[in-house]
């Protein structure tokens, strides 16, 4: 086990196309200009626990992996192993456990080749290599001693992932790196493999590292998050203190299925006004930072805004007028997220599926809950505490 440190590292891609192994977008074209796809970054992944690490495509999630893997040497800044700085230590000396999205198994060697190649390579006793083989085929569970007698391409996705979590698993990594390990697998057996990824990763408590594009899986699999944005870490923690307190409104407005809406709003004299009917009232913390006439973002999830679609409701009063642009039910939740097109551009609301709503709809939206946050509208800083 071990704790991963990165302090200040920044990697920076001059124009130049690197054909890089692994990548899941080999060969493909990249912007002509510099791009610093690691910027000026600094993180700890504590030991044991896994970090899950998500944003936008392109932010530099998979360069990240290949810096603290090693792979890719041509940074600046340091990373840390315990404390250790690993930049003259090669990636196979650095007990990592590797799963990428191509899963590059070897495709001649049987699954139990596949998991002895290691051993072979440092010559261990092959008395260790079965041992080991066979303890990580029991944690792997129901049905995986069958995967060993059968080559690579006569397994499904599914098979096949879980042979190369086993074979990252067989070798006792101190560090685990998983890219969009479940990306190519079927929405039942996502959902069936997060769990059993989840259960090996809590049994061995190895440090891991795990980028995807889909916060469920974060959620289901990481003790931590990291939010990236071009190049940095804007907010790390666990998933419900980066919903209870997001660092600012990019974190505010990318996390979860239906991000915060984000309403532009001026401070007065008595609190904040978005669109000249929408009145919030403001914290004494957050007042105290502001100045009257002072452009704010205020933060709401769908869940703490209504919806009045009486007949009444354009005489609705401290709330925002719209009409209801698209409709999606959530079944799970017996609920739908309406949106609806108002003077603070669309806003989404969170009401019980049973509404009867329409296309087009005339309705009111305004505050329900009381859980709103408030960002400096230049910064997009949190201004709360
Ligand atoms: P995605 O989610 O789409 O996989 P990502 O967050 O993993 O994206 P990276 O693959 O780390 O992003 O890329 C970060 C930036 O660095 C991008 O702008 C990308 O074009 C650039 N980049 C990555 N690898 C190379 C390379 N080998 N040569 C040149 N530019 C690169």
């Amino acid at each position: 086990m071990a704790e991963i440190r990165l302090e200040h590292v920044t990697r920076v891609f001059r124009g130049e196309r690197i054909p890089l192994a692994g990548r899941r977008d080999e060969g493909a074209t990249v912007a002509d200009g510099p791009v610093a796809a690691l910027d000026d970054l600094s993180f700890t992944a504590p030991e044991g626990k896994t970090v899950a690490v998500i944003g936008p495509s392109g932010c530099g999630k998979s360069t990240l992996l290949r810096v603290i893997a090693g792979l890719d040497q041509e940074y600046q800044g340091a990373v840390y192993y315990n404390g250790l700085e690993m930049r003259d230590t090669p990636p196979r000396d650095r007990y990592i456990g590797m799963v990428f999205q191509n899963y590059a198994l070897y495709p001649h060697f049987y699954g139990h080749g596949n998991l002895s190649f290691f051993f072979r390579m440092h010559k261990a006793p092959d008395k260790e290599a079965e041992a080991r083989i066979r303890e990580t085929a029991e944690m792997m569970g129901f049905g995986f001693r069958q995967l060993l007698g059968r080559k690579p391409g006569t397994l499904s996705g599914g098979e096949q992932q879980r042979l190369a979590i086993a074979r990252a698993m067989v070798r006792k990594p101190a560090l685990f790196l998983l890219d969009e390990p479940l990306s190519s697998l079927d929405a039942k057996l996502r959902a069936q493999t997060r769990v059993e990824i989840k259960r090996l990763l809590n049994r061995f408590a190895i440090t891991s590292i795990y980028v995807t594009h889909d916060q469920v899986e974060a959620m289901a699999i990481a003790d931590n998050i990291a939010v990236m944005r071009a190049g940095k870490i804007e907010q790390m923690g666990a998933y419900a203190e980066l919903r209870a307190k997001p660092a600012n409104t990019f974190v505010a407005g990318f996390l979860g299925p239906y991000p915060m809406n984000l309403l532009r709003a001026v401070v007065n004299d008595t609190g904040a006004v978005a669109a000249q009917t929408l009145e919030i009232a403001l914290p004494d913390d957050v007042r105290a930072k502001c100045g009257r006439g002072q452009g704010i973002v205020v933060g709401i999830v769908a869940e703490d805004l209504a919806l009045d679609f009486s007949e009444r409701h354009a005489e609705a009063r401290n709330a925002l007028q719209g009409e209801v642009a698209s409709l999606e039910p959530d079944f799970a939740r017996h609920s739908q997220y309406v949106r609806v097109q108002t003077a603070c551009g669309v806003v989404t609301v969170s009401e019980p599926s049973n509404e009867p709503l329409a296309l087009t709809q005339p309705v009111a939206v305004s505050i329900s809950g009381s859980n709103i946050h408030f960002f400096d509208e230049k910064t997009g800083r949190n201004l709360a505490g």
